[in-house]
Protein backbone atom coordinates (compact mmCIF):
# COMPACT_ATOMS: atom_id res chain seq x y z
CA UNK A 1 0.00 0.00 0.00
CA UNK A 2 2.65 2.42 1.27
CA UNK A 3 5.15 1.71 -1.94
CA UNK A 4 2.47 3.23 -4.56
CA UNK A 5 1.41 5.54 -2.86
CA UNK A 6 4.94 6.55 -2.33
CA UNK A 7 5.11 6.58 -6.14
CA UNK A 8 2.12 8.95 -6.39
CA UNK A 9 3.77 11.52 -4.44
CA UNK A 10 6.86 11.66 -5.63
CA UNK A 11 5.45 11.94 -9.52
CA UNK A 12 6.12 15.39 -10.39
CA UNK A 13 5.19 17.08 -13.49
CA UNK A 14 7.97 16.59 -14.99
CA UNK A 15 7.47 14.54 -18.68
CA UNK A 16 10.46 12.56 -17.66
CA UNK A 17 9.63 9.68 -15.81
CA UNK A 18 11.55 7.32 -13.98
CA UNK A 19 11.63 4.20 -17.02
CA UNK A 20 12.73 7.51 -19.31
CA UNK A 21 15.74 7.83 -17.23
CA UNK A 22 16.89 4.67 -16.95
CA UNK A 23 16.58 4.31 -20.91
CA UNK A 24 19.02 7.57 -21.36
CA UNK A 25 21.05 6.40 -18.76
CA UNK A 26 21.47 2.70 -20.60
CA UNK A 27 21.77 4.88 -24.06
CA UNK A 28 24.10 6.86 -22.42
CA UNK A 29 26.30 3.83 -20.83
CA UNK A 30 25.94 2.23 -24.59
CA UNK A 31 27.12 5.31 -26.35
CA UNK A 32 30.28 5.92 -24.33
CA UNK A 33 31.15 2.17 -24.07
CA UNK A 34 31.04 2.26 -27.71
CA UNK A 35 32.97 5.32 -27.87
CA UNK A 36 35.58 3.65 -25.61
CA UNK A 37 36.13 0.19 -27.47
CA UNK A 38 36.51 2.71 -30.75
CA UNK A 39 39.09 5.00 -28.48
CA UNK A 40 41.19 2.28 -26.61
CA UNK A 41 40.56 -0.44 -30.20
CA UNK A 42 43.20 1.59 -32.10
CA UNK A 43 45.92 1.63 -29.43
CA UNK A 44 45.62 -2.15 -28.55
CA UNK A 45 45.92 -2.92 -32.21
CA UNK A 46 48.94 0.21 -32.69
CA UNK A 47 50.85 -1.33 -29.70
CA UNK A 48 50.71 -4.75 -30.74
CA UNK A 49 51.34 -3.92 -34.42
CA UNK A 50 53.98 -1.74 -33.17
CA UNK A 51 55.27 -4.97 -31.52
CA UNK A 52 55.06 -6.90 -34.33
CA UNK A 53 57.02 -4.42 -36.37
CA UNK A 54 59.66 -3.94 -33.66
CA UNK A 55 58.43 -0.35 -33.77
CA UNK A 56 58.48 1.57 -30.46
CA UNK A 57 54.81 1.33 -28.79
CA UNK A 58 55.38 4.62 -27.17
CA UNK A 59 54.36 5.69 -30.42
CA UNK A 60 50.34 4.70 -29.45
CA UNK A 61 50.68 7.98 -26.73
CA UNK A 62 48.76 9.47 -30.11
CA UNK A 63 46.07 7.21 -29.29
CA UNK A 64 45.50 10.13 -26.06
CA UNK A 65 43.43 11.62 -28.56
CA UNK A 66 40.70 9.34 -29.99
CA UNK A 67 41.43 9.93 -33.57
CA UNK A 68 45.39 10.04 -33.02
CA UNK A 69 45.24 6.40 -32.30
CA UNK A 70 43.62 5.49 -35.46
CA UNK A 71 46.19 7.60 -37.35
CA UNK A 72 49.11 6.14 -35.15
CA UNK A 73 47.75 2.52 -36.31
CA UNK A 74 47.17 3.16 -39.41
CA UNK A 75 50.42 5.02 -39.47
CA UNK A 76 52.31 1.53 -37.72
CA UNK A 77 50.17 -0.98 -39.87
CA UNK A 78 50.55 0.03 -43.36
CA UNK A 79 53.34 2.94 -43.41
CA UNK A 80 56.01 1.35 -41.59
CA UNK A 81 57.18 -2.02 -43.04
CA UNK A 82 57.77 -4.97 -41.80
CA UNK A 83 61.29 -5.84 -40.27
CA UNK A 84 63.33 -8.54 -38.26
CA UNK A 85 65.93 -8.02 -36.10
CA UNK A 86 69.15 -9.79 -35.98
CA UNK A 87 69.10 -11.95 -33.13
CA UNK A 88 72.54 -11.29 -32.43
CA UNK A 89 73.29 -8.06 -32.87
CA UNK A 90 69.95 -6.47 -32.37
CA UNK A 91 69.78 -4.46 -35.71
CA UNK A 92 66.79 -3.85 -36.77
CA UNK A 93 66.52 -5.17 -40.90
CA UNK A 94 64.11 -5.43 -43.51
CA UNK A 95 62.20 -8.80 -43.20
CA UNK A 96 63.53 -10.08 -47.05
CA UNK A 97 66.68 -9.65 -45.28
CA UNK A 98 68.22 -13.18 -45.23
CA UNK A 99 71.34 -12.04 -43.42
CA UNK A 100 72.43 -9.27 -41.26
CA UNK A 101 74.69 -6.47 -42.83
CA UNK A 102 76.17 -5.46 -39.64
CA UNK A 103 77.34 -9.08 -38.15
CA UNK A 104 76.36 -11.28 -40.91
CA UNK A 105 73.98 -13.55 -38.92
CA UNK A 106 71.51 -15.63 -41.05
CA UNK A 107 68.30 -13.76 -40.58
CA UNK A 108 65.73 -16.55 -39.89
CA UNK A 109 62.44 -15.92 -42.01
CA UNK A 110 59.03 -16.37 -39.52
CA UNK A 111 57.37 -16.74 -43.26
CA UNK A 112 59.66 -19.80 -43.97
ZN1 LIG B 1 73.40 -8.57 -36.76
Amino acid sequence: MAGPLFIAQVSTPDPTSPSDILLIALVVCAVGALALVAWVLPVVLGIRAAIEKRVSPHWMWFGIHPLGGWIAWAVLRFGIPPVVRCPRCARTNPREARFCPRCGTALASRRA
